[in-house]
């Protein structure tokens, strides 16, 4: 048996490597405390499990659903996006179904990219942004996100040479892992740096909910004539509790949205339409509980931020997602750093290079377990003197 370069080309899905480190810590009996999920730990809220049981009763929805989206599912995310953020879009060719944004991600880079051709990444990011462009033959560039530069890349840094060879530029605001956030005026130097340079321009808003303290996320088609140039690509998962549903959507350039769809339909054959009928539930139904879930980040980010300045990190309070990224205790590579946490502690936490290069001394921290468990958590650093210093304090 041979496999291909193309999957040889790419490592194993990192968080799939970090849960078979997990399952051989609690194989050994430790009680392990998962710091690294990226799933809401709330159950999808009652009205959409309804709607869902609902619609799968009937038969009429039992069979092969229409490619890229029914109607009614269609037209449910342009009225959400218009009351979100007064956005216009034409239901037939600027909206398109996902399984989940992760898929439509892929979709997009396997629609765009060829080989040798170059796909404009944040560093760190989503996993999926740079195993999808090598697994198209395409070569990944990566835009530096630091602390120093709040998380927002400097696109005039991005040599002629990578412009010219580039398809497609990436962005994730509200971001995974970081939790940067950017301003419209970000975003309308990036359209305007991507028609300028006629590259398409990928947002992924898969936490456009998730925000605190006031804070709203914008979208991008916000900007004046983004759709010249932008799609942008969204989840129901993190919103509505629902990661286990597989459902998204993508809005924005007719182009890009037909040429994800074209890809998709030789793929796969769409989304049950009972799921897509709990979609449209969620988008029209009450909202109190993206309240209440945030409320619950709200006190958890919180509590870690207090515990990890009693523990000497350098902290501050994120304004969207349930991450923290943080630095390693100084002197610590980020592997040895998740290594450490896991055998002394039972902590997982992501090695910051799981992101990319650039996350080499950092670490990510999740907020999707409950205050006592996280209190645990930090219970356990202080017993093993697992501080920001510890290296120094060693010596
Ligand atoms: C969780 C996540 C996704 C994937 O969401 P699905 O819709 O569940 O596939 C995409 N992008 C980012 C940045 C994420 O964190």
């Amino acid at each position: 048996m041979e496999l291909s370069h193309r999957l040889k080309s790419i490592p194993p899905y990192v968080f799939a490597e970090i849960d078979k480190k997990r399952q051989a810590a609690i194989a050994r009996g430790v009680d392990v405390i998962n710091l690294g999920i990226g799933d809401p730990d709330q159950p999808t809220p009652r009205h959409i499990v309804e709607a869902m049981h609902d619609a799968v009763e009937n038969p009429v929805n039992h069979h092969y659903p229409p490619f890229g989206g029914s109607k009614e599912y269609k037209q449910a995310i342009v009225k959400w996006c218009n009351k979100r953020f007064g956005i216009e879009l034409n239901a037939d060719t600027e909206v398109t179904s996902l399984i989940g944004s992760k898929e439509g991600l892929h979709h997009t880079i396997m629609a765009f990219i060829d080989k040798g051709d170059i796909n404009i990444i944040p560093d760190p990011a989503y996993p999926v942004y740079r195993t999808s462009t090598i697994l198209a033959g395409g070569e990944p560039y990566f835009m530096p996100l630091t602390p120093e530069n709040k998380f927002i890349p400097d696109l005039d840094a991005i040599p002629e040479a990578v412009l010219k060879k580039a398809k497609l530029l990436m962005l994730n605001y509200p971001g995974n892992p970081t939790a940067g956030i950017a301003d419209l005026a970000f975003f309308e130097k990036a359209v305007a740096f991507c028609k300028k340079h006629n590259i398409l321009l990928v947002h992924d808003l898969a936490y456009s909910e998730m925000t605190y303290d006031g804070y709203k996320a914008p979208s991008i088609l916000e900007v004046k004539g983004a759709k010249e140039i932008a799609v942008e690509l969204h989840s129901l998962s993190k919103t509505y509790n629902m990661t286990g549903w597989r459902i998204g959507f993508a809005v924005g350039n007719a182009e890009a949205v037909a040429a994800i769809a074209k890809i998709k339909s030789n793929v796969d054959t769409d989304i049950f339409k009972p799921i897509q009928l709990a979609a449209i539930a969620a988008f029209e139904g009450p909202t109190d509980h993206i309240d209440f879930c945030n409320n619950l980040y709200i006190e958890r980010r919180d509590l870690a931020v207090e515990r990890l300045k009693a523990l000497g990190w350098p902290v501050q309070p994120i304004k969207a997602t349930f991450y923290m990224w943080l630095p390693t205790p100084k002197g610590m590579s980020s592997a040895d750093f998740s290594a450490l946490m896991l055998d002394k502690a039972g902590i997982v936490v992501p090695p910051g290079t799981a992101y990319g290069p650039n996350g080499e001394g950092f670490f990510r921290m999740s907020l999707c377990l409950d205050k006592a468990r996280m209190a645990e958590a930090f219970d356990r650093m202080a017993q093993h003197s697992i501080t920001y210093d510890m290296l120094q304090a060693k010596v």
